[in-house]
């Protein structure tokens, strides 16, 4: 890796010399030594061994993305020669998009889709960080790491925390909106919100939250709308559906503001943005005060399980045959506010059921003292990250049935029974929890399956589980199942209908060296069965084995090109391409072929409402290297 470094291109060399100049004229700080040396003794860091790039003294230890591009278990790296910009302001943001060729917006490296989140390197691109804003530096009170899950409900835990006034989180209660900078962690705002009284005190002393969140949230806001990052509610849809309006940093350096209102299409595709469009700074959300959630946990056999699924599946699509809405509300009724956790070596399946409930007993918990934090500086190399080593347990403990029960005992606590508020009855993965989790090397895999066909895919998938090549055997974790219902964001997901997502986790792979054929068959029947359909999730991982070759065309056939003429119009210049190779918009009209992503594709397929689909035809792409 030092090596390589060390023979850095001289094209390296002219962009950081330009950097250079361009920043010094601007009162910015790049280093001489940085320029002149570019090896990893020569990077000069925020502080002396600080890691993370978020707020120093976070709580959870894996906090952000260190020097080295890479996902938060040091995996999935990017090239050594690409670049990380570390903005202190917009400003600074907006001269580092202008001035460089490739570009990429980044959160905290909370993903496992390395092609999407690499900045392309063709010429050497530079990945822009939103955690670096001076106002997200300043200290704040982080989440306890003992007490943040123990006793949601004890009104002893503080509440209420200090904030500084400028933290850039705005709560408007009237109109039920909180406007964030992107680069706030998802754990931030909740906690944030929860805690938040304004001085009419709309929400009566509860505090605020967001509709709908993930299970995990450690990610920043923006990352995660940009991939498409859900819960599971077939009332409120992903993060992304969530956004009323976005603001961004686009290819050529301005700061644009993009709402339904103002710019209806391109908010269908900035909702799921993927950092194809730009580096978002900051979004307005849906609030709604925080109620008392009750969540009731029942167990059940994977028989009963898919025999109930069964049934919503044929309720729901007679009703859509029918036309009729109340009748399609009724029959998702089960799985409306829903997540589901599958044991597959145990055979059970845990389904918890979530219910608002007025409730007075809604209070945040608790916070503690904050830390110093120090001033930025924006260009750097990147610095070798050991990442999450082996795990000496996971290679030697090849039993797929006692880490199922082992997690199955790590996670109870998050699934019992009773009432919580929305903070900690939906959100169950805890801060201590986090630490722990992020010590076995992993990858996490989510697929999204359609409603239509969901009980008949996941029979597919039991019966090759529980049949004769034993599938369960590659799976250690349970797999998480949620519903998010049909968005208009040109890339959701759930674009075209609701879906249920299953959530899988190969722990396998890096602790034992071999390749997880059990998982990947899994994986495979999820991605190929005409019943299952699967598209993947953008954010997640399997994409060079299960989506090399991804057709956008095909697999989001009636938003694949609208997204298209959006790029044309954002990013002539193919700025934010990242190193995927997915990136192609053709289409046709009349006999006439054209790229959407050039001025004459354009204009001959795309209007101010999107891709004209009564003029042109979307069509897939036309090669494929892999
Ligand atoms: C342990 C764990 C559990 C997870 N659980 C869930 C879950 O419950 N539900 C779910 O849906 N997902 C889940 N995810 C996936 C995660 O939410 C997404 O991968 C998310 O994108 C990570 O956010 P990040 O801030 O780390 O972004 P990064 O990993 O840094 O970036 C991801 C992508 O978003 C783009 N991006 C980031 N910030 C911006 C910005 N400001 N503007 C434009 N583009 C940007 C990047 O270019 C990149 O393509 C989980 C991830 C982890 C690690």
């Amino acid at each position: 890796m030092t090596t390589t470094r060390r023979s850095a291109s001289l094209l390296r060399v002219a962009l950081a010399a330009f950097l250079l100049l361009a920043f010094a004229c601007c009162l910015l700080r790049v280093t001489n030594a940085q320029v002149n040396q570019p090896t990893p003794s020569s990077v000069r860091h925020v502080m002396a061994n600080e890691r993370c790039r978020m707020q120093s003294g976070s709580a959870h230890g894996y906090c952000g993305l260190p020097y080295e591009l890479s996902n938060f278990q040091g995996r999935h790296e990017c090239e050594d020669r690409v670049w990380i910009g570390r903005p202190t302001s917009i400003e600074e943001m907006q001269q580092m998009v202008s001035m460089s060729a490739k570009v990429q917006g980044l959160g905290v490296g909370h993903s496992w889709h390395k092609e999407l989140f690499c900045p392309s390197h063709n010429e050497t691109g530079i990945g822009i960080v939103t955690t670096e804003m001076t106002e997200l530096r300043s200290p704040i009170p982080l989440a306890s790491v003992g007490s943040d899950y123990a006793n949601p409900l004890d009104e002893q835990i503080a509440y209420a925390p200090e904030f500084p006034s400028d933290y850039p989180i705005w709560v408007d209660e009237e109109a039920r909106t909180v406007t964030v900078a992107a680069g706030v962690t998802q754990r931030t705002l909740l906690d944030y919100l929860s805690t938040y009284r304004g001085p009419r005190n709309l929400s009566k002393g509860r505090g605020w939250t967001l509709p709908s969140f993930s299970w995990f949230i450690d990610q920043t806001i923006g990352g995660a709308v940009a991939t498409n990052t859900h819960g599971s509610s077939l009332e409120h849809g992903s993060l992304s559906n969530q956004v009323l309006s976005f603001q961004a940093v686009v290819a050529n350096g301005s700061l644009v503001e993009i709402t339904e209102a103002s710019h209806p299409h391109l908010m269908r595709a900035m909702r799921v943005n993927l950092g194809r469009l730009g580096i978002v700074t900051q979004l307005t959300m849906q609030i709604e005060p925080q109620s008392a959630v009750r969540r009731t946990l029942e167990e059940l056999t994977w028989v009963q399980y898919i025999a109930r699924l069964k049934q919503v599946q044929s309720e729901y699509k007679s009703a859509v045959a029918r036309g009729s809405l109340e009748a399609v509300k009724a029959a998702l009724a089960p799985v409306w506010d829903t997540q589901i956790q599958w044991f597959p070596p145990l055979g059970t399946v845990w389904w918890a059921s979530y219910e608002r409930v007025e409730d007075e007993r809604t209070r945040a918990s608790a916070f503690d003292g904050a830390s110093p934090s120090a001033a930025a500086t924006n260009v750097f190399n990147q610095d070798y990250f050991g990442g999450t080593p082996p795990s000496y347990m996971m290679a030697t403990i090849q039993s797929a049935q006692f880490w199922a029960n082992w997690f199955q005992g790590v996670i109870r606590g998050n699934f019992a029974s009773g009432v919580f508020p929305n903070r900690r009855a939906y959100v169950s993965l805890s801060d201590s929890q986090n630490r722990m989790h992020s010590m076995n090397p992993y990858d996490q895999y989510e697929v999204s399956v359609p409603l239509e066909t969901a009980a008949d895919c996941l029979e597919e998938l039991g019966a090759a589980t529980y049949g004769p090549y034993a599938l369960w055997s590659g799976t250690r974790t349970p797999m998480l199942t949620r519903f998010v219902k049909g968005e208009d964001g040109y890339l959701s997901n759930t674009h075209g209908g609701p879906r249920l997502y299953m959530n899988m986790e190969d722990f396998v792979l890096y602790s034992t060296g071999r390749r997880n054929a059990a998982f990947q068959a899994m994986m495979d029947i999820l991605r190929t069965s005409d019943k299952c359909k699967a598209r993947l999730h953008w954010g997640k991982a399997g994409w060079p084995e299960h989506g090399s070759c991804f057709d956008g065309a095909a697999e989001y056939p009636e938003s694949w090109c609208d997204f298209g003429c959006a790029v044309q119009e954002l990013d002539p210049n193919r700025k934010f391409t990242s190193t995927v190779d997915f990136w192609h918009f053709n289409a046709q009209r009349g006999g006439d072929a054209y790229d959407l992503t050039s001025e004459a594709g354009h204009k001959a397929c795309c209007t101010k409402d999107g891709f004209s689909h009564a003029k042109c035809k979307c069509m897939s792409r036309k090669t494929c290297a892999a």
